[in-house]
């Protein structure tokens, strides 16, 4: 895939660049090698200080950098100003907690009586170089929300971005430079991904975090774990969205059409699979279905635009292999179902919804990418529960209810990292984020985000 910035409402190649050659690959691995053996001894103070200056350039930036983004992968540009003020937030919420997240931990008295101690801590100390490989589809949220942590905690970076996202991977870097960090502290790596191999076996790159499909992390946790070196992994999801009979209706299909179609539909978080009591299937299918057909579809720098063109000629042409797939095993098309009248030469696809979904459909196992909505009809809690878990994925799960006992029965029995209720996923600097199943492992955000990449010491004095 060459490196290089195509902008998916026209599909023009606009600039092309040269990936970066094995000398130059060595150099930046050594700075950030040399940098980070001096920037771990730096004071959480100094961090804070340096992320917070990042925050308050990238709020500013957030009109120029906004529009890159949607030249670049093509989101709605408003939902790119979004996105660049979301990370200032996270930034700052880093740079105000890592100190207490990492503050020293202090067994019991009886304790470390019990282990010989006169006495005991446990701290938490930076791996080194940590590599994140990250994907285009919030190309400033993925990379911040690996970024902040780990850099408040004494880590440094080192990003290999997807090869579609060039110049928001070059702000990036140059946005920690601007802050101030030390040179080596943040380097985005203009590489393939054929090249993430030597650099993830060099024995100066500690850890690795990727972002991204289910292939591209089975080969970076293959690798990482011929190292034996640390992994954190968020992949896929098809999250469910639940509807009870005793859900509010006209909250739920009115967030059911953000949850889906934020990003047009190219979010790990989006709720996929709409699973509705058939109590109010009909009347939750009828105002959902008519919200996602009023939709504005058109040019994501446009203001007024609900969806964009979906990111890549693959990518849609993947999403609509899943809606042909579908259809010709029976499932009822409600909306959308192809390309837009006058899409040009972009790369639209209409936001869809499709009904009568069975197992052997590729989308009821496979996550749809884009603005596409598969809808269930369901008889009991019970059966809610096993159509939400009958997937490879478990990132997150949304459910409308108000009944106390099906709250208390989701949040036990949904196979999902987040049990979102009455409301849609999204994440939050201050809850821990990620998957199990074929979602990954491990946690970005929150506490449990920024302990992922440090060397959790025993302090034991006799
Ligand atoms: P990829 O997983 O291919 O890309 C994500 C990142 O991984 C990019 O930096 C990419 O680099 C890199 N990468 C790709 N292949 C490998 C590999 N074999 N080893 C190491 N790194 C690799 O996502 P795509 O853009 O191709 O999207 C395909 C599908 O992945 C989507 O349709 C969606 O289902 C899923 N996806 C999920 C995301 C999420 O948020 N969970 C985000 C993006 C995609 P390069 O660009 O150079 O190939």
């Amino acid at each position: 895939m060459p490196i290089a910035t195509v902008n998916p409402a026209t599909g023009e190649t606009l600039k092309t660049f040269d990936p970066l050659g094995p000398e130059e690959i060595e150099r930046r691995l050594a700075t950030a090698y040399d940098t980070s053996r001096a920037y771990r001894t730096t004071s959480f103070e100094e961090r804070a200080r340096l992320l917070g200056r990042a925050a308050d350039l990238l709020d500013q930036d957030a009109p120029d950098i906004g529009r890159t983004i949607t030249t670049e992968m093509g989101k709605p540009v408003a939902q790119a100003r979004a996105e660049a003020a979301k990370c200032a937030k996270a930034m700052r919420w880093y740079a105000e907690h890592a100190g207490e997240l990492l503050a020293d931990e202090h067994p019991s008295e009886a304790d470390v009586k019990d282990s010989g101690a006169s006495s005991a801590r446990v701290v938490f100390r930076p791996l080194g170089v940590v590599l994140a490989v990250m994907p285009w589809n919030f190309p400033l949220w993925q990379v911040v929300r690996f970024a902040a942590p780990a850099l408040m905690a004494g880590n440094v970076g080192l990003l290999k971005h997807s090869s579609n996202v060039p110049q928001t991977a070059l702000y990036l870097e140059d946005l920690f430079r601007r802050a101030g960090f030390p040179e080596g502290c943040f380097q985005t790596l203009l590489i393939g991904s054929g090249a993430i191999e030597s650099v993830l076996r060099d024995p100066r790159v500690a850890a690795a975090t990727l972002t991204g499909s289910e292939p591209a992390g089975r080969s970076v946790a293959s690798i990482a774990g011929d190292e034996v070196k640390k992994t954190v992994l968020e992949l896929g999801g098809s999250d469910p969205f639940v509807v009870m009979d005793s859900a509010d209706i006209v909250n739920a299909a009115k967030t059911a059409v953000t949850a889906r179609v934020q990003n047009t539909g190219q979010s790990c978080i989006a709720a996929k699979r709409f699973i509705v009591h058939t109590d109010v299937y009909d009347a939750f299918t009828e105002r959902f279905t008519s919200a996602m057909r009023a939709l504005t579809v058109g040019d994501p720098m446009d203001e007024d635009t609900d969806v964009g063109p979906l990111s890549s000629e693959q990518g849609r042409s993947d999403l609509e292999e899943l809606v042909d797939d579908a259809v010709s095993r029976g499932a009822q098309v409600l909306c959308g179902g192809g390309r837009p009248d006058g899409a040009g030469a972009g790369w639209f696809y209409e936001p869809t919804v499709l009904a009568g979904i069975t197992p052997e459909m590729r989308v009821h196992r496979e996550e749809t990418f884009g603005p596409v909505a598969t809808l269930y009809r369901v008889a009991s809690l019970d059966e809610a529960v096993a159509v939400a878990n009958d997937t490879p994925f478990g990132l997150s799960s949304n459910v409308w209810t108000r009944d106390e006992d099906d709250i208390e029965r989701f949040v036990r029995d949904l196979e999902a990292g987040g049990v979102y209720i009455n409301g849609m996923t999204a994440s939050h600097p201050a809850f821990p984020f990620g998957g199990v199943k074929r979602s990954g492992y491990g946690r970005e955000l929150a506490g449990h985000g920024i302990r992922e990449f440090c060397n959790i010491t025993t302090v034991w004095h006799g």
